[in-house]
């Protein structure tokens, strides 16, 4: 079902009411996660400013270490609603557990799948009954092959509404968290009709490489890019390395312009 031999046309899926796939080239921006209500507000305040077309923050968070902020749940959940609802942005969010699949699938409008639920197969059978878009993200492990089987499982569910995400893999290079593989992004478009996006931020995991990596991905074919964005990364309660100042964001807003219309 994903591949382009079927289906030779581009998949557009919409956000809200966010083409992604189409002609213009969609940013969802916004912290790693929902920390305070001020913390939501202002970042969502910058994002918008900015020009971003969805804003993202996440509620459940996948932290490698169990003592670190986990995520407010469904309070983080309806905060970051009631925040969209207010600044007319939709918002992407992640769901860890298919428990929480129904309530997430109720408030948001694109449903994240993380790095480390790529192949978790019944919570992809799960966000595969609902009718959200859904952002899978790849595995930082997992093969390209391997993220295509993966949205495969969601589109054999009856969910069609899937876009992909590059957020970088695991090499033997330590100078950044992960290697952004930008070789992904053609070959994706290549065997798939479904839009493709790339996460500069979790892709290099520092801050002054994300702006030269969202061009990048837009330079490459990437019909969008997912980038975190903090009113006050120093502060940040997860990902301040990685996440761009407001400033950094209008600076990357106005830098892609160009980049996109020469692709
Ligand atoms: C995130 O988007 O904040 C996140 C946890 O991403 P990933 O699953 O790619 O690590
Ligand atoms: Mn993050």
């Amino acid at each position: 079902l994903v591949s382009r031999e079927i289906h030779p046309h581009d998949t557009v899926v919409k956000i809200g009411n966010v083409a992604v796939g189409g002609k213009e080239f969609c940013v969802v921006a916004g912290p790693c996660a929902v920390e305070t209500p001020e913390q939501v507000r202002a970042s969502a305040d910058a994002v918008k400013a900015g020009g971003a077309h969805a804003i993202r923050a996440g509620a459940y968070k996948p932290r490698s270490s169990p003592y670190s902020f986990q995520g407010h749940g469904p309070d983080g959940l309806r905060l970051l609603a009631e925040v969209g609802r207010e600044m007319g942005l939709p918002i992407v969010t992640e769901v860890m557990d298919v428990a929480d699949v129904e309530l997430v699938a109720e408030e948001a409008d694109c449903l994240q799948i993380g790095a480390r639920n790529m192949q978790n197969f019944g919570l992809l059978k799960a966000v595969g009954r609902t009718r959200r878009p859904i952002l899978l993200k790849r595995g930082m492990a997992a093969k390209v092959e391997d993220l295509l089987l993966a949205a495969e499982y969601i589109l054999a569910e009856g969910n069609e509404q899937v876009i992909l995400c590059e957020r970088g893999i695991r090499t033997f290079e330590t100078a950044t968290r992960n290697t952004l593989d930008l070789n992904a992004i053609p070959y994706i478009k290549q065997k798939t009709h479904l839009p493709v996006m790339v996460d500069p931020s979790h892709g290099t995991g520092v801050r002054d490489l994300v702006i030269p990596m969202a061009l990048a991905a837009a330079a490459c074919g990437a019909d969008g890019i997912l980038v975190e964005v903090h009113e006050n990364p120093a502060k940040a309660w997860s990902d301040g390395a990685q996440s761009l100042y407001p400033e950094q964001f209008e600076q990357l807003m106005t830098r892609l312009k160009p980049v996109v219309k020469a692709v």
